[in-house]
């Protein structure tokens, strides 16, 4: 399994940043999970439009489904369109990026494939686990197999014993953390902070911790201080054009 970071940024992009965006490729198939603002044009650096086989969307905020719009453009605005592409997400999630074009113009260009958080879902080569995480709105965290390898991913998430119990044992945890030690009061239920994000990799005993989603501001090197004080394990920091291999 191969992760490619498009972006990660939480809330708005920095200067030549993109937000929330991931690529992940296991034989020959490749799941773009969370396309973010300003991710598709780090996609297409990558990859043609038409190459993507499925889409995943963790939650309904634009840093994290904004560029479905450009990517389902992309891919329609054609002589030659592919096949609709395949895209997951919670009930009503994708409501807002789907109303952004005149009605039906892109209505041949994907296949809306909504799910309840808890399914379990194969995606091509990919088995995931959905679960519910707190956010201020319904987020699905997701725990993809594929293989004998395993890749955690929270969306946005509060703390939460379900996260924990998701990530377990995972080779990857890529992890929401959205400030590095404090977590506004207004936001701690629904947001994480670097320091908690280490707690949890720990108590799931995660073997890689991945930090994303810091919010512009958010210092990479505090970020990643604060959760080695809470996990020893090889933790570092989502940035776009970073490329593991899980395998
Ligand atoms: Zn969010």
């Amino acid at each position: 399994m191969l992760l490619t970071i498009l972006g990660g940024c939480g809330a708005w992009p920095g200067a030549g940043q993109a937000c929330s965006g991931y690529l992940v490729e296991h034989d020959g198939f490749r799941l773009l999970v969370d396309p973010g603002y300003a991710t598709v044009p780090r996609l297409l650096e990558r990859v043609a439009a038409d190459q993507v086989d499925a889409v995943f969307v963790t939650h309904g905020h634009p840093d994290h489904c904004a560029d479905l719009n450009p990517l389902l453009r992309a891919r329609a605005l054609r002589a030659d369109p592919p096949a609709p592409l395949p895209v997951y997400s919670l009930p009503g999630a994708l409501d807002a990026v789907l109303a952004l074009d005149r009605p039906g113009m892109l209505a041949d260009a994907y296949v809306l494939r909504e799910f309840t958080a808890g399914d379990r879902l194969d995606i091509g080569p990919f088995h995931a686990q959905t679960r519910l995480l707190p956010h201020s709105v319904p987020n699905s965290g997701v725990r993809l197999t594929a293989g004998d390898r395993v890749l955690v991913y929270t969306g946005d998430s509060g703390p939460s014993p379900d996260l924990v119990d998701l990530a377990r044992g995972a080779h990857l945890l890529l992890a929401e953390a959205t400030y590095a030690d404090e977590v506004p009061e207004d936001s701690r239920r629904h947001l994480s902070s670097a320091r908690q994000a280490g707690r949890q990799a720990n108590e799931a005993d995660a073997r890689r911790l991945l930090l994303t989603h810091l919010q512009p501001g958010t210092d990479p090197a505090a970020a990643q201080a604060a959760a080695q004080a809470e996990y020893d394990g090889e933790t570092g920091i989502a940035t776009a054009g970073l490329v593991i291999d899980l395998s």
